[in-house]
């Protein structure tokens, strides 16, 4: 491996294997052969990436069974459930996520279905994270498998541009963790995460604001992440279909029609789009809390209490329209000590009867004669949370409150 000087000028081309800098006309690495090459002519300039395991769960089972390499796997709950995860071998007989079950063995029968074991993802992923976290404090995790990440500034640090950190990353991933991801890298949060998506599995994809005015104009306005099909019929009234539509629109004309959606979606036609990294902010929380007035020790007050505390939570994920997908509940005792609960559901879910019965559930265990003097619930939330799968596991263990 080699590590380009910060005074060298910074490299528009380099190898994915052995990071040894290229010309930007390379078909192979001179130095190992391979054909694996990162290149972009403002590559230095590139410095948000987007990073998203393949296949995860499926991904997971096959390391941890390598009977399964060549075997088409999905990981789904029963022949009712839907695919939580479906791996490329599967995915080339059609399978998806969120596919109904009976359909995915219809269309794959060969399929070996492997239930979820979400308290292995979510320690898989966390080790994700952690490598993540040590290229950069700015981590913004989107859910149990996949991040953003802001490099800019960190090439003294790293001794080498964005690019090739990652690119060692993804290396060390597969080394240490036995797990492949795919990069995204470019120059903000919609076009890294569109760039994540274009070399799948194993990939790294640059692009930046040019190319991808180009290549959005082709897409239709649905692709444009937040525009679900109301909005879409709204804007295809007025003529706009494509994202081209909506480049060749006047900005101010489009704020007239759509006031500040209209602005949001120019901007981003435009492959612009100014939100920063916020570390720590993947599992959006919602939770409700409240501290008794005199302890309680007995399950039917606590019991009133927590249907209150429910009813908060639901009306706020509905505010917010966000869905619960692990409920979490925590409990405080008289003498200050702090047990958290956590499950996670079948579904999703912004429902108080549902948030309750999932934390009442957990809240009978808890009583044995302890006196509390506070309870709170809290859904952890994703917005991804509608392809999470049929698992139901506690995933948290006694007096730890790390949220995933
Ligand atoms: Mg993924
Ligand atoms: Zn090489």
């Amino acid at each position: 491996m080699r590590s380009a000087a910060p005074e060298l000028a910074a490299p528009t081309c380099f190898c994915r294997d052995c990071l040894g800098d290229l010309d930007i006309a390379a078909r192979r690495c001179s130095e190992c052969g391979s054909p694996r090459l990162v290149r972009h002519h403002a590559l230095p300039s590139l410095t948000l990436a987007h990073i998203d395991c393949d296949a995860f769960y499926a991904t997971v089972e096959k390391r941890d069974n390598p009977d399964l390499a060549d075997k088409p796997v999905i990981i789904g709950g029963g022949k009712r459930g839907v695919v939580s995860a479906a791996c490329y071998i599967s995915r080339t007989f059609g399978v998806r996520s969120a596919m109904p079950m009976f359909k995915a063995l219809a269309l794959c029968p060969s399929a070996v279905v492997i239930g979820p074991d979400m308290a292995k993802y979510v320690r898989v992923g966390r080790e994700v994270r952690h490598a993540m976290q040590a290229l950069t404090p700015l981590v913004e995790p989107l859910s149990i498998d996949e991040a953003f990440l802001d490099l800019a500034g960190t090439q003294r640090v790293h001794g080498m541009i964005p690019a090739k950190v990652l690119a060692r990353f993804a290396q060390q991933v597969e080394r240490d963790i036995g797990i492949t991801v795919s990069v995204g890298l470019s120059c903000n949060k919609f076009l890294a995460k569109i760039a994540s998506d274009m070399d799948k599995p194993r990939g790294f994809a640059t692009l930046d604001q040019d190319e991808a005015r180009a290549m959005l104009a082709e897409k239709p306005v649905g692709f444009i992440f937040g525009v679900g099909p109301a909005t879409q019929e709204r804007l295809s009234q007025r003529g706009f279909r494509s994202i081209a539509d909506l480049q060749r629109a006047d900005e101010t004309d489009l704020m007239k029609q759509f006031s500040t959606e209209g602005r949001r979606l120019w901007r981003l036609a435009r492959g612009i789009d100014d939100r920063r990294v916020v570390a720590d902010r993947g599992a959006k929380t919602i939770s409700s809390e409240t501290t008794f007035e005199t302890d309680i020790r007995d399950f039917a007050t606590l019991e009133k209490m927590l249907w209150r505390l429910s009813e908060k939570v639901s009306s706020r994920l509905k505010t917010g329209d966000l869905s619960g997908l692990t409920i979490t509940l925590k409990l405080k005792t008289a003498d200050f000590r702090q047990r958290t609960r956590a499950q996670s559901i079948h579904a999703p879910t912004q429902l108080a009867a549902k948030i309750f019965s999932i934390s009442r559930e957990m809240l009978a265990k808890e009583i044995d004669g302890t006196a509390f003097r506070l309870m709170g619930t809290t859904p952890t939330c994703s917005t991804a949370a509608r392809r999470m799968p049929n698992a139901r596991s506690t995933i948290f263990a006694r007096n730890s409150a790390k949220p995933l």
